[in-house]
């Protein structure tokens, strides 16, 4: 069987970034299981036209699943899959390929198309735990579904109908890439399900490098996650907790008005990074949460109890976001891909799924039961 070629011009640089709220297909990259390239090329001009930046559609089992595991340069992560039920020979067969994909890609959701999809293929579907289940023949009615369930994967508990058109998050960090490393994941992840997400960052970087570049590689990470920079210019290396850095962050949270703030922990070998803690602390008290990132100098003290799960999307974003620092690379023992992407792992131990990123919860004033368990 042969597999068919990209069906669209993609541009892998930009997941994510323009999302709507609740969803869209902007940006998406979906692989497609089809049985015949007509049928294929017409679904694909419709998520095209829904935003999709990517489809790249295959026509057997063995073709889907290699794609899954290697997605075609220059695409780096599906953020979902669409599989025609007509491919597999039988329902067990369509188990047995929804369960292989789920076994390699668990945070990328399967919605299965087919001609007259009955009672009998539904249990097989969900026995393959697949998203959903639409008419082939309705390419318009399955971007919709696609759509959603990316959605839902950006943010299974549906927080951005909590109330408000859209959460805030503020996230403040003494250098550039010290928020991409500590909660770049969780970043790409609340903007992806519709938060306004802004990035504080303290100082220009000066001790690690040009801060011309540095800045240009700062505005670069944050436009990867979809979020907002603000970046001031204090001394890098001798941050003090001081009233002119507490007001520093004053000024972010009164133009903000954030509803959760994440900063470095206390417990961290660098003075600048527990100073911008203690400030935050202080220019945060009225904030409803404030909770903690793990930076690259936290010490065994760092203790987080909550735990905020990244898809396979998120994760690549955020490996996105750190290589935009690229001055940064070689130098920096923390920014090896391989221990960024285990950290993400080992961590996911204590959430539900492959990929997470810890926080340390240090106060949270909303009533119980008002948001939900989600802290992040
Ligand atoms: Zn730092």
């Amino acid at each position: 069987m042969s597999e068919m070629s990209d069906l669209g011009e993609g541009d892998p640089d930009r997941h994510g970034i323009g999302a709507e709220a609740g969803g869209g297909l902007v940006g998406a990259h979906v692989l497609l299981g089809e049985r015949e390239p007509d049928a294929a090329r017409r679904i694909a001009r419709v998520l095209r036209a829904h935003g999709a930046a990517t489809v790249y559609a295959v026509d057997s089992p063995a073709g889907f699943l290699r794609a899954g595991a290697d997605p075609p340069p220059p695409v780096r992560f599906w953020d979902a899959a669409v599989w025609d039920a007509g491919l597999s020979e039988d329902d067990a067969a369509l188990t047995e390929v929804l369960g292989r994909w789920r076994a390699q890609r668990p945070g990328v959701p399967v919605v299965v198309t087919d001609d007259a999809p009955s009672a009998r293929l539904a249990v097989a579907a969900l026995r393959g735990r697949a998203a959903d289940l639409v008419e082939r023949a309705d390419p318009e009615g399955l971007a919709g579904v696609v759509a959603r369930v990316i959605a839902e994967r950006a943010d299974p508990l549906g927080v951005e109908g909590a109330g408000r058109s859209a959460l805030r998050m503020l996230v403040v960090g003494a250098h550039p890439d010290d928020v991409e490393i500590g909660a770049g994941g969780t970043i790409h992840r609340r903007t992806r399900g519709g938060w306004d997400v802004t990035v504080l960052t303290m100082s220009r970087g000066g001790g690690g490098g040009d801060p011309a570049r540095r800045r240009k590689e700062a505005h670069r990470a944050a436009e990867v996650l979809g979020a907002r920079l603000l970046m001031e210019d204090l001394p890098d290396g001798s941050m003090a907790d001081d009233r002119a850095t507490v007001q520093v962050v004053e000024r972010a949270v009164a133009e903000v008005e954030p509803d959760v703030v994440f900063v470095h922990s206390e417990s961290d070998t660098h003075q600048d990074h527990r100073a911008v803690h203690r400030a935050t602390l202080v220019a945060c008290r009225k904030v409803a949460r404030l909770a903690c990132y793990q930076s690259p100098s936290a010490t065994v003290s760092y203790r987080p109890n909550r735990f905020v799960e990244l898809s396979e999307a998120d994760v690549e974003a955020k490996l996105a976001a750190i290589a935009a620092h690229r001055s940064q690379a070689s130098s920096r023992w923390y920014l090896d891909e391989d221990l960024l992407r285990s950290t993400a792992r080992y961590w996911g131990r204590f959430s539900q799924t492959r990929y997470a990123e810890p926080l340390e919860l240090v106060h949270d004033s909303t009533p119980l039961g008002y948001y939900h368990a989600d802290y992040s």
